[in-house]
């Protein structure tokens, strides 16, 4: 079946789709279980979510979902809208690739940091426009909504460090405390959750308060009014009790 799959992106012209990736060198380290194949379709759903939604351009961002002991991540170098079942990359906790000949995204270190810290189930990191620019204007992004309560409070911006670094995946954690997405100082934004559509609405939710701000306080003259920790807090308490009654 997995040469099938093969011979058929072959055809399509997959593998020029594979010019600029990396490739480790050994073959499949195992076969890719049940669950870890359906979790990979969705990470590749949600990857190309990020792309279609404005989050990411071309293979700026990564996305990465935990089964069991296992993360499933996002090649390095390779279009989502390329993806196939036999591009599966899996790394275990420390970093070891056990599944797949493709580099793991170079944002490893970040994904794992969260994985290891806390009981996240995926992780999407993007280089969303607006997240991206407020993270280039202040140490914080002001409360002008109460939705940064779903988030776990006002979002702060990790102090800016190398990609791929050990140095940002600290930087990222110490922003993270208490909250379930953080921005990265002239980089982007990560956001973590139960579920890849949670990690997915979390990044959107936050590039979308991001513009917000941007629009509300690029009125000349004016400052937009901003909502106290206490207001942020309650909104956030109310959000986890109504669950879908989200209003
Ligand atoms: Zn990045």
């Amino acid at each position: 079946m997995a040469e099938r799959r093969r011979d058929e992106r072959d055809e399509r012209g997959g593998r020029d789709a594979r010019e600029d990736a990396q490739t480790v060198g050994e073959p499949w380290r195992r076969r890719v279980h049940a669950e870890e194949a359906d979790a990979w379709d969705e990470l590749v759903v949600t990857a190309r979510r990020t792309v279609s939604d404005g989050l990411v351009v071309g293979t700026s961002g990564n996305v990465s979902v935990r089964v069991g002991d296992i993360v499933l991540v996002t090649p390095s170098g390779v279009r989502y809208d390329r993806l196939t079942p036999d591009d599966t990359v899996g790394v275990d906790l420390d970093g070891r690739q056990v599944l797949g000949t493709l580099l793991p995204t170079s944002e490893l270190p970040m994904h794992l940091a969260v994985y290891r810290s806390t009981d996240a189930h995926a992780v999407v990191h993007t280089h969303a426009v607006h997240a991206t620019a407020v993270s280039t204007l202040v140490p914080e992004l002001p409360s002008v909504h109460y939705m940064s309560g779903a988030l776990g409070g006002p979002v702060r911006v990790a102090p800016y460090a190398t990609y791929g670094t050990e140095e940002l995946a600290e930087n990222m954690l110490h922003a993270l405390a208490d909250r379930s997405a953080c921005l990265l100082q002239n980089h982007g934004t990560i956001a973590y959750g139960n579920s890849l559509d949670q990690a997915f609405d979390r990044t959107a939710q936050l590039e979308w308060m991001c513009r917000l701000w941007l629009t509300a306080s690029s009125v000349p003259g004016l400052s937009p009014t901003l909502l106290s920790e206490e207001q942020v807090a309650e909104a956030g308490e109310r959000l986890r009790g109504y669950g879908q009654r989200r209003g």
